[in-house]
């Protein structure tokens, strides 16, 4: 590994992941300190979740102009996040973090808890870790233009922080992802993405591993295995399929584009990739990026992220996967999280999986690039609000 562990001024971890190997001297020259408190969690007793509570986080940085981004190297002028005149992939703990501190959430919470302080919403110290993965120096790049190589880097970095971050006191489950486009709600340009270290197994997590929990019980077999199997046999919303992973649009995709990228044998977390799966997947998801970014003329936005199994055991219920959608459903039209999804949380999609999946397929690499051919507009295209 081409790895290199410094810590930024107010003590802070920060990592390079290189593209070859190379020596790296960092020195972060910043009088800085660590913005304490604001974290907390809230359970709420009818969803049986939890909401992290993270009032630092309004004095983030927003949307800087591109000679202020905190993301770019560091220059003589103007020390960044990044101490160095150049990197390729670099990691650093979020100075605004979501989740923050070494306080695992007790499994027995809830029995242990009386009736009142159930009721009145239990409440936690903020706990977990947020760390923030800079896909490259160049501000004004996209992770869907970076070379194969650079892409792979990013998946080795993504697998080691998911390693170490389950081996911290404060996680429980690792989630690596990227928002991508204004209209997602980005509030820094510069190609990146996250990495949020939970202090408790995820809602969705939770429901999944209870599905396949139940489909086992039922069926003595593996739902993943199933549905993959099922996907592959059925054949109409596979966009792709290599040796090593599946690319499809699941029959009930809730996003106008929702893509799954599914390891072909049963693997429960980053880590366990091999090298060739890594490559594998470095190349398929470049190619599903650009499919997506010539969906409709301007950049796509999109939202990219990890399911993989807990720390906890998870006794082989989980199948690692990425999953890769979009609010865009048209030209200039965007999918709103509305009264049935915001309400209720019945998703209505507009959109029929199996024709996505056919224009996706359609899409293939030899197809013109309208926001490569023309990077000015890509990304400006307006948007209308539905009706
Ligand atoms: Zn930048």
């Amino acid at each position: 590994m081409n790895l290199t562990h410094a810590h930024l001024a107010d003590g802070r971890d920060i990592f390079f992941f290189d593209d070859e190997p190379r020596e790296r001297t960092v020195e972060d020259p910043r009088e800085i300190t660590r913005p304490e408190g604001g974290n907390e969690m809230r359970f709420d007793p009818f969803l049986q979740e939890w909401v992290a509570i993270a009032a630092a986080r309004q004095n983030r940085t927003h949307l800087p102009s591109s000679d202020q981004c905190p993301l770019c190297p560091s220059t003589p002028e103007r020390a960044s996040e990044i101490p160095q005149a150049q990197y390729d992939v670099a990691v650093f703990e979020n100075r605004f973090p979501s989740f923050r501190g070494d306080e695992p959430v007790p499994a027995d919470l809830l029995s242990t808890s009386d009736a009142e302080q159930e009721a009145a919403g239990l409440v936690q110290p903020g706990s977990g870790r947020c760390e923030v993965v800079c896909f490259t120096d160049d501000h004004t790049s996209q992770l869907a233009q970076a070379t194969t190589t650079r892409m792979r880097t990013v998946v080795d970095a993504w697998a080691a922080r998911s390693e170490a971050l389950l081996q911290m006191p404060g996680v429980e489950q690792v989630y690596c992802f990227e928002n991508r486009g204004e209209e997602i709600g980005v509030t820094l340009h510069h190609p990146h993405g996250q990495i949020y270290g939970y202090p408790f197994i995820t809602p969705r997590t939770r429901r999944i591993l209870d599905s396949a929990e139940s489909y086992r019980q039922r069926r003595d077999s593996d739902l993943f295995a199933d549905v993959l199997a099922a996907e592959q046999a059925e054949g109409s919303r596979i966009v792709r399929r290599t040796e090593h992973w599946t690319a499809f649009i699941p029959a009930w995709a809730r996003w106008p584009v929702e893509l799954q990228i599914w390891p072909n044998r049963p693997i429960e977390r980053l880590p366990e990739l091999t090298e060739a799966e890594r490559d594998d997947f470095a190349e398929l998801y470049l190619d599903m990026l650009r499919r997506g970014d010539r969906l409709f003329s301007g950049r796509l936005p999109y939202i990219s992220g990890w399911q993989q199994a807990p720390r906890s055991a998870s006794q082989g219920l989980m199948r690692l996967h990425c999953q890769l959608f979009s609010i865009r459903r048209a030209e200039n039209k965007l999918k709103y999280l509305a009264g049935s999804e915001s309400g209720m949380g019945v998703f209505i999609n507009d959109i029929a999986p199996e024709e996505m999946a056919q224009r996706l397929r359609d899409l293939a690499e030899d197809a013109a690039d309208p926001a490569a051919a023309d990077p000015a507009a890509a990304g400006t295209a307006s948007t209308e609000e539905e009706a």
